[in-house]
């Protein structure tokens, strides 16, 4: 039984989604104590209660303590059948959560799956449906399997009714180097929002415009229905030839549109400043792929505590290290031992 504090490091919920997917792949039940032990309200929310849910629907798991606000569960992992699978996050939890937990031991089976995935699609403090499609499973098809996504329809906290659909085609996970992102070749910049004043898009795409040294084709603005409202991201992506990074700022209600462009475009010139392949949440969550691939490497600009946690998690399923070593430029590259 591999016991994990679940306060130590990043003590988030990664650090229970990081166990499942592990746990199913390697069939070792673990124990987590002081769940989310790392944050202001800890124990189980109701997105992590559903993402466990569906860990134990394809894996044949079994949960002990698996309720909302639960802070020590026990899983025990069993057989992962592919297959058609419908979770929905009761809340406006969100889907690309419960698509990390799930994903890696379905890309690991022995048939193709279809997910479809109801909640929300564009969470602050979760990927983004953007960043899935065009940064993270770019990766993951280049590894070997085939894992394509589509938004059905935006999700935004607190309504929810978000709702995506995924194919999964799997195959081995095969170590790649993702040290060298190539040239740059598109960069824009798309403000959506619903159910709110459009002078908030309008300002936020104003602003990083004024910022962002791009040219103005690259700025856009989209009103999605009122009915999928009330919700606002700012979403900046830069494609490269062997890299997208997509950055984002989130629309809440007292942060003000002028905070939301600054702190996405903060996030784009911190990574356009470096040479590193990976930002930062694409580097933690490449790091369980990676390790399943039994090797490989990538650059990224500062490794996070999330990364570190999630390197930790690993390491107690695997017995294999993600190491970081700065590199003379700043960056940092990951390899897997
Ligand atoms: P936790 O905070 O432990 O629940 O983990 C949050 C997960 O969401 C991590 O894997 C982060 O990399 C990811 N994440 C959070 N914010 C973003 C974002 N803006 N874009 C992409 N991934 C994100």
């Amino acid at each position: 039984m591999i016991e994990i504090d679940g306060s130590e490091g990043e003590g988030g919920g990664q650090v229970v989604r990081n166990a499942c997917a592990l746990s199913l792949v390697t069939r070792s039940p673990f124990r987590i104590t002081k769940v989310r032990g790392g944050r202001e309200k800890p124990g189980l929310m109701r997105q992590h209660v559903t993402a466990i849910e569906a860990a134990c629907t394809i894996g044949g798991a079994t949960c002990e303590g698996l309720t909302v606000g639960s802070s020590e569960i026990l899983f025990r992992p069993g057989q992962v059948a592919a297959g058609d699978y419908h979770f929905a996050v009761g809340t406006a939890g969100s889907t690309g959560l419960v698509l990390q937990t799930v994903l890696m031991p379905l890309v690991l089976a022995d048939r193709p799956s279809r997910l479809v995935l109801e909640g929300g699609t564009h969470n602050m403090l979760a990927p983004p449906f953007d960043f899935i499609a065009k940064s993270f499973l770019p990766i993951i098809n280049r590894m070997g399997p085939t894992v394509t996504v589509r938004l059905v329809r935006p999700g935004f906290y607190p309504r929810g009714g978000g709702r995506i659909e995924v194919d999964i085609t799997p195959a081995p996970l095969s170590a790649i180097d993702c040290v060298d992102r190539g040239a740059l070749v598109d960069r824009s910049a798309l403000a959506m929002f619903a159910a709110i004043p459009p002078r908030v898009a309008d300002r936020e795409v104003a602003i990083a415009r004024k910022l962002l040294d791009w040219p103005d084709d690259a700025f856009a603005v989209r009103e999605l229905p009122e009915s999928q409202g009330p919700g606002n991201i700012l979403l900046l992506e830069a494609a490269f030839e062997h890299v997208t990074e997509v950055v984002s700022g989130f629309g809440k209600l007292g942060v003000s549109a002028e905070r939301v462009a600054q702190t996405a475009v903060g996030r784009m010139t911190g990574y356009l400043a470096s040479d590193a392949f990976a930002g930062p949440y694409l580097a933690d969550q490449l790091l369980l792929p990676f390790a399943l691939a039994g090797g490989g490497t990538f650059t990224t600009v500062k490794p996070s505590q999330h990364s570190y946690t999630a390197a930790a998690v690993i390491e107690r399923f695997l017995g294999r290290r993600c190491g970081f070593t700065q590199l003379p430029s700043g960056t940092h590259r990951m390899e897997v031992r």
